[in-house]
């Protein structure tokens, strides 16, 4: 549980939460860590439930034996402007798992069902967690790129290596960009099917069609621009970034786009759900016990992560 912000998490006994109407109790099987998880410890994001438990890409499996993933998307209101017109993830009153609601760092969660997605046959708990929200929020990210061919990954973490194998499978083709020096990273974009990787301060060698920032490093939309061709979108992947620094128009011009992705809908959930075992995507996770929820969130913070670090209860 977090108590305050810039704290570390405390493991505690709490009651159990009855589910209400139309809300399903479920047994947490594997809990994925999000760098959103960090933003909510380090105070960048503001107002969190107190005390709250952290987690918001949750396998959690239902009393009839359904296994059921929890993502970030935890209710919306239905009724706002944002919710009738297909853009839930917008919901002014949106409630978030992990944040406004009680997350997956625990051994049970209660969620409301109509935001629970079914988890493919086929992956396995550990396997399936990261897609609950690296992997939507890269989904949608990618949709938002548009459809070029040449796709730009900078910071190439969690959402990325979901992201890639979604593009390749596409035929896209992949471009990482990666921490100067970052050689396991590279290697790890090029196992992945990227074609090419490199410092996020180099250029590619072909300008991109789009791009996606998931490192929260301000610096990097100008240099995206600066990688990205005539027409070409670049999106920003995550929740919170670092001021992005002042860039000369020219970076913009030629109806570049600059955008953000924000939160999920359900139906992105249903879509990435459907494609993940056509593809099949693999996704690449190291579990840790869910007492080692500190160790796990300073990882994420020093990107010591290959892939994707999952708890386990
Ligand atoms: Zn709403
Ligand atoms: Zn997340």
């Amino acid at each position: 549980m977090l108590h305050a912000p810039r704290t570390a998490l405390r493991e505690e006994e709490i009651p159990r939460r009855e589910p209400g109407p139309g809300e399903v109790a479920l047994r947490v099987r594997a809990c994925a860590v999000c760098r959103t998880d960090l933003h909510v410890v380090d105070g960048e994001l503001r107002n969190p439930k107190l005390p709250l438990v952290l987690g918001h890409q949750v396998v959690g499996e239902a009393d009839d034996g359904r296994r059921l993933g929890v993502p970030w998307l935890g209710w919306t209101c239905g009724e706002c402007r944002f919710c009738v017109s297909g853009r839930e993830n917008l919901c002014d009153r949106a409630r978030s798992t992990g944040y406004d609601l009680d997350g997956g760092y625990a051994e049970w969660i209660v969620a409301d069902e109509r935001y629970c997605f079914p988890i493919p046959d086929g992956f396995d708990d550990l396997q399936a967690a990261p897609l609950l929200c690296a992997g939507l929020i890269g989904y949608r990210a990618l949709r938002l790129c548009g459809e070029g061919e040449r796709l730009g990954l900078y910071g190439f973490g969690a959402a990325a290596h979901i992201v890639a194998q979604v593009a390749r499978f596409e035929g896209r083709r992949v471009f990482a960009f990666v921490r100067r020096g970052d050689e396991d990273a590279a290697a790890f974009a090029r196992e992945l099917g990227a074609e090419w990787a490199g410092g996020s301060d180099e250029l590619p060698p072909e300008e991109l069609d789009g791009a996606i920032v998931f490192a929260p490093v301000g610096a990097l939309v100008p240099a995206a621009l600066r990688a990205t061709g005539k027409g070409g979108v670049v999106v920003c992947g995550g929740i919170h970034m670092s001021d992005i620094p002042s860039f000369p128009y020219e970076l913009l011009w030629g109806e570049r786009v600059v955008r953000s992705v924000a939160n999920l809908t359900r139906r992105d959930g249903e879509e990435l759900l459907t494609l993940a075992p056509r593809i099949p995507i693999r996704t690449h996770v190291e579990s840790l016990p869910l007492a080692a929820a500190n160790e796990a969130l300073e990882r994420v913070r020093r990107g010591d992560v290959r892939g994707s670090l999952v708890l386990v209860p």
